[in-house]
């Protein structure tokens, strides 16, 4: 099948976000996935010929959803230059009850990511509450999955402004801050619940000694909210390592940059 020219487009800015995840070394192996909804390219039940349907029980309101998203076991590093291998499009069926693959899966025993349920949850609540947001990643950045570990973790609040402080940016473009997810078993039930829960009220979700997940309109919108979210956590190591505890923003330094959020 050919995809429409937006859909496209869209598919080279994924492989090119896989390339700084790999350079980043965020995407070890078959770590991390990625699904946009790209269903407003596609016309309701128009299937290729030759597509097959997969059982897979889901929510009512994913019904009709046209997908990207990486496959199971997939390395992200191949999105580079082999995205048809490592990825594919589905159709979620009307009363979504299961989906086809409409493009890609070109590798044997193909599958869609494991998290599939997560991201799926995240594209329905996204679509009722925020419907601009069209990108979903997840992926493992060194820092902030470090900071995890730090006692810190349970404290969200604490931890937020630990690295608002670090520099404006951070306040700035992560102005929701992120929302630390105690540790779930990947691609469970209860991590989907709680990441949903979690983007109701922040920018990026930090699922504890494993990943982070962040949603914006694009692929590269939702990348940007992981990287400058990571440069803090980065920063904060740095200066620790260093042996002393940062000064940080002060209160009315980081209230002065509400006028840009
Ligand atoms: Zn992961």
């Amino acid at each position: 099948m050919n995809n429409p020219d937006r859909v496209t487009a869209i598919l080279s800015e994924v492989s090119r976000i896989a390339g700084y995840l790999w350079n980043r070394e965020w995407a070890e192996r078959n770590a991390g996935n990625i699904s946009i909804d790209i269903s407003e390219y596609f016309e309701p039940g128009n299937l290729p010929g030759d597509s097959k349907f997969y059982p897979f029980s889901l929510p009512a309101e994913a019904a009709g959803l046209a997908l990207f998203v990486t496959g199971t076991g997939c390395y992200l590093r191949n999105l580079v230059d082999r995205i048809e291998e490592a990825a594919c499009i589905i159709r979620i069926n009307p009363d979504a009850s299961g989906y086809n693959i409409i493009w890609g899966g070109h590798s044997e025993n193909f599958k869609p990511t494991s998290e599939l349920i997560t991201h799926i949850k995240i594209h329905c609540f996204n679509k009722a509450k925020r419907p601009s947001c069209k990108a979903v990643l997840h992926t493992h950045p060194l820092e902030l999955i470090v900071l995890s570990h730090h006692p810190l973790f349970k404290d969200e609040e604490n931890f937020n402004h630990s690295l608002w402080k670090m520099c404006p940016e951070i306040r700035v473009f992560v102005p929701k801050g992120i929302f630390c997810a105690p540790y779930s078993l990947t691609g469970s039930e209860d991590l989907a619940v709680i990441t949903t829960e979690g983007l109701k009220n922040r920018d990026v979700i930090l699922w504890e000694k494993h990943g982070a997940l962040a949603t914006g309109e694009t692929i590269e919108k939702a990348f940007d909210y992981l990287d400058v979210a990571n440069k803090g956590a980065k920063m904060l190591l740095m200066a620790w390592s260093a042996g002393f505890e940062p000064a940080g923003l002060t209160e009315q330094e980081m209230k002065d940059l509400e006028r840009f959020i």
